[in-house]
């Protein structure tokens, strides 16, 4: 019996779950408890739907059932690592056997729920699989500058858990001023990071880039974070400071 939690928002908006389950029951059970909590979910039946997914939907974590057809869940686990993958799995299996949870675990598993299980349990374990993953940016492309996140591998930024509208442009100079936070920019050199070095752009382009930076990330409540530095250049710091 899969009892359903009550709605609450997470600070988890931007991450997609892939569901990985043959049980239909169980599966829509799993995806409407995510939902709720304002996941993006997505289902699949097997290891190798999952397998073809997880390369161009990049999800940010998933839910695996042991006893799939065809790959098991554990094969899926061990081949997701092999591929260097290092997103955060939950694996579900019916049978509670010390020897199942191991093999889950030593495939790369990094935790491990047995059915049946109540939804409020599954997604509290998924919330704190995606926050050891936000709190520990090591082995991931994200960087953390305060607030501030940004994900150069998926081309998302952040602030406060909520995403930034950019362009191609602004992404890029955000993520090359985060990237190298504390240390002053020169114009000069942010237009051969950002535009390249064969630019035939003016160097006030920098400035009306920052200008539109700064006001996207004082509207998403991250004011002051993009300091100009007279006479040299720019910088991005966690505070006001
Ligand atoms: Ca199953």
């Amino acid at each position: 019996m899969i009892s359903m939690p009550t709605s609450t928002r997470t600070e988890d908006a931007l991450a997609t779950i892939l569901v990985v389950e043959d049980d239909t029951a169980v599966r829509s059970g799993v995806e409407r408890g995510l939902a709720l909590h304002d996941y993006a979910v997505v289902g699949v039946e097997s290891a190798e739907a999952a397998l073809e997914l997880v390369a161009h939907r990049r999800p940010s974590l998933l839910v695996v059932d042991v006893g799939l057809p065809g790959m098991s869940g554990i094969e899926l686990c061990r081949r997701l690592r092999d591929l260097g993958t290092d997103v955060p799995i939950l694996i579900l299996s019916a049978r509670d056997q010390v020897g199942d949870r191991v093999a889950g675990l030593q495939a790369g598993g990094d935790d491990y729920l047995v059915k049946p299980f109540a939804l409020d349990e599954l997604v509290a374990r998924v919330q704190a699989l995606l926050r050891r993953v936000r709190t520990d940016p090591v082995g991931t492309d994200v960087v953390a500058v305060g607030p501030l996140w940004v994900d150069d591998a998926r081309r998302i930024a952040s602030v406060h858990g909520e995403r930034l509208d950019l362009s191609r442009r602004e992404f890029d100079l955000l993520s090359t001023l985060a990237s190298n936070a504390d240390l002053v920019l020169s114009r000069i050199r942010l237009l051969e990071l950002v535009w390249g070095y064969d630019f035939e752009v003016e160097t006030n382009v920098v400035d009306v880039f920052i200008g539109y930076l700064r006001r996207k990330l004082d509207a998403a409540g991250a004011p002051g974070m993009i300091k100009t530095v007279r006479g040299v250049g720019f910088v991005l710091r966690p505070g006001r400071r």
